[in-house]
């Protein structure tokens, strides 16, 4: 009891202690951070115009941007950040990232069902925080993580860097996806089908779609994902439509993988908003494709980056034979997202990477992705907007994310050269800002440089 007493009276008087210390230490750091900063560089590309803005400077104030402009005036006593020769963007958008799935290639290629066996979610998770932190270095500020998380590992990870427990992009997370019988697996043996409620919920009929939907919702879903087909069972347009309905009642959008005729024909019918992948493409969704301002994901790829299966096992030939197949499903995704870009169909830039390869970390591979957008008959600054304000409008953040103008929040990127001439400028990033917080950069090269002490 005297004991108890004093443990408790020890509680109160650190109690104490804390609310008298506590304040005084945040208003003591608040003071010792720059309340404004500038960002300074040779050009900026906003998300939208195809117009590069030069001698630009980016004002920002706290986590916000306040104004963007040529030669704009810098108030006195204005952190400056002087990146010289580059030009800033708004923060890269995948939207279509697996954070928390990774096959290591060097292994040899293994299936979905025994890669997400391997793990635990939480495993995944802290898997997720270094594979995050990858993609940001590279300029990537938000992604969607769209299933194969686990059960709901991708809100972990996005709780974990909104807390600034892990350094990451800021995520949409889509929680698990709805799928039809079977998830994404091929056929497993009744012991081992809790591996699919694990990764997917299990649609059969309308009721549930609804039911699964508000299920993600309360798990935390920032989006819905659904697997319209899996090589077993297609998801009905009824289904579809009941998914879309109460998503878009809740204000989520809803992002379809197809690779059949009849599952993106039902997909379009129940108008979702974007469709992911495309593999297979039927003259007759296009024009309703680009009138309902469905997105496509494209995530095909480009021919060069079959040379990264080299690095899996196996003899010459064996490698020779694995770069014909990998070249040949290439072009044929290429030639049928070629068709959609030709007919209009928006396109919002997503890259499907989850692969290891040796020597790359994934924001390479995802970066790889969207340079190989321009092989789609995409201009440059169509590609970038597909990263950008493009992919904002699709996951409903464009009014904090996507473009650099007053009011956003401050996700900006700088690369070395001029990406609307050469897109793999984007290679070459010198400096990301996520949230007014610098997370890369500046750079020695760069002109006058003050750190700012984040
Ligand atoms: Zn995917």
């Amino acid at each position: 009891m005297r004991a108890c007493w004093r443990s408790l009276s020890l509680r109160v008087l650190w109690g104490v202690l804390l609310a008298w210390w506590l304040p005084g230490e945040a208003s003591a750091q608040q003071s010792a951070e720059p309340s404004r900063v500038a960002v300074r560089a040779a050009r900026l590309f906003d998300g939208k115009n195809a117009k590069l803005l030069t001698d630009a400077v980016v004002l920002v104030e706290a986590n916000r941007i306040k104004a963007v402009g040529s030669k704009l005036t810098i108030p006195e006593g204005t952190q400056v950040i002087d990146l010289g020769d580059v030009t800033l963007l708004p923060g890269l958008i995948d939207v279509h990232s697996h954070l928390l799935l990774s096959d290591d290639i060097a292994q040899g290629q293994n299936s979905m069902e025994l890669i997400v066996s391997r793990m635990s979610t939480a495993e995944r998770a802290l898997l997720g925080a270094k594979l995050g932190r990858e993609v940001l270095e590279v300029g990537f500020t938000t992604v969607r993580d769209v299933g194969n998380s686990g059960v709901n590992g991708d809100v972990a990870l996005r709780e974990a860097i909104k807390k600034g427990w892990v350094v990451g992009p800021r995520i949409s997370a889509c929680t698990r996806a709805l799928a039809p019988q079977g998830g994404q697996f091929g056929h497993l043996q009744p012991a081992a089908q809790g591996l699919i409620e694990q990764e997917y919920v299990t649609i059969t009929g309308a009721d549930e779609a609804r039911r699964a939907v508000r299920q993600a919702v309360y798990d935390g879903a920032d989006c819905i994902k659904v697997i319209g087909d899996n090589g077993h069972n297609v998801l009905s347009e009824e289904e579809l439509k009941v998914i879309v309905e109460e998503a878009h009642r809740m204000k989520r959008p809803v992002a379809v993988h197809t690779t059949k005729d009849e599952s993106i024909r039902a997909a379009v019918a129940a108008g979702v908003d974007s469709i992911e992948h495309g593999y297979s493409m039927p003259e007759d969704v296009l024009a309703p494709m680009a009138r309902k301002r469905i997105f496509l994901v494209p995530t095909c790829g480009s021919v060069e980056m079959c040379e990264d299966l080299d690095a899996m096992p196996g003899d010459e030939a064996t490698k020779r034979m694995r770069r014909e197949t990998c070249r040949n499903a290439i072009k044929r995704g290429q030639a049928q997202a070629r068709r959609a870009v030709a007919a209009g169909v928006r396109v919002a830039a997503g890259s499907d990477s989850y692969t290891e390869l040796p020597g790359k970390t994934r924001g390479d591979t995802t970066l790889s992705y969207l340079i190989a957008y321009e092989e789609l008959g995409l201009s440059a600054v169509d590609v970038l907007r597909a990263a950008t304000s493009s992919a904002a409008e699709l996951l409903r953040v464009q009014d904090r994310v996507g473009s650099l103008e007053a009011g956003k929040l401050a996700d900006v990127i700088a690369v070395k050269g001029d990406p609307l001439k050469n897109l793999s400028a984007l290679r070459q990033v010198r400096f990301v800002m996520k949230d007014g917080k610098v997370v890369l950069g500046p750079v020695e090269e760069a002109g006058q440089v003050t750190t700012p002490a984040h």
